[in-house]
């Protein structure tokens, strides 16, 4: 069997974890705003990013054995994953994710961000409830409106089935939260709905989410793709700010966050 390592130490933006897990290289995705576009892993391999995502190759189970390892130096908190979803459509009769969820359960991190944008994820409510306090699942939702995600991510699901996945993984007694990241245009209710859905709600956007104050998001030509759509006014770090206040007007205090600060671990 390979050697593969499943936990890799985290850097830059994600520094507040002590490790990311990805089990997929690729993505089927293929976001248009994503960064990951402008990593060495998308571009040196030839085919266009969101036309290709494959599982990692190795046992998972050996993450059990790297997560023995990691804790007996420390706290181990894990973000999974940064540079693809674990809940490719693959993710479906793979289970590889599935299968490094179980891994973890039997020799729990401090703490997993499980971040997805799929409502896959609810296919394991059964092993994310034997996690419990570890683990906390982050749904992107970055708009309420369709036209938006067809036109800049399309080949991620729809919204609605998304929220519906929060609602069984919330009911099951899974901690969860929404990761509004990137803000997209969005209807005037988008903050009721976060707040309505989720007991905490993060926002982050194109100049202070992509870890170097936007320059990565205007090489990937995001403010010509709002020019585009008509849009130019969304484009603009005040979106943000202001969707932030709304939400901080809705839930509890501690329950909003913001970007870095927003995505870290627990204390
Ligand atoms: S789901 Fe995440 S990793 Fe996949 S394309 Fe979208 S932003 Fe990139």
């Amino acid at each position: 069997m390979s050697g593969t390592r499943w936990l890799t130490p985290a850097t830059g933006y994600l520094s507040g974890y002590t490790h990311t897990l990805n089990p997929y290289t690729g993505c089927s995705f293929g976001c248009s705003y994503c960064y990951v576009r402008r990593l060495p892993v998308a571009l040196f391999r030839g085919e266009p990013w969101g036309t290709w995502a494959e599982p990692k190759k190795g046992d998972p189970k050996r993450l059990q054995t790297e997560l023995r390892k990691a804790k007996a130096k420390g706290s181990v908190t894990v973000f999974f994953s940064s540079a693809t979803d674990p809940y490719q459509p693959l993710e479906a009769s793979v289970k590889l994710s599935r299968t490094l969820l179980e891994a973890m359960a039997d020799e729990p991190p401090d703490f997993v961000l499980l971040q997805t944008r799929s409502p896959l994820v609810a296919r394991d409510i059964d092993v994310l409830q034997r996690l419990g306090r570890h683990v906390r699942v982050s749904m992107t939702v970055e708009s309420d409106r369709e036209d938006v995600r067809r036109r800049l991510t399309p080949s991620a699901p729809p919204f609605a089935a998304r929220l519906k996945a929060l609602a069984q993984l919330r009911e099951a007694g899974i901690a969860t939260q929404i990761a509004v990241s990137p803000l997209l245009p969005h209807s005037p209710g988008f903050a009721k709905l976060l707040a309505g859905t989720a007991p905490r709600v993060i926002v982050d956007d194109y100049f202070r989410g992509d870890g170097s104050e936007g320059r990565r998001s205007r090489s990937l030509r995001m403010p010509e793709a709002y020019e585009q759509a008509g849009w130019s006014d969304w484009y603009t770090p005040e979106a943000a700010d202001a969707l932030l206040r709304q939400l901080q007007s809705l839930l509890p205090e501690g329950a909003t966050g913001f970007s870095v600060e927003g995505f870290a671990p627990p204390p």
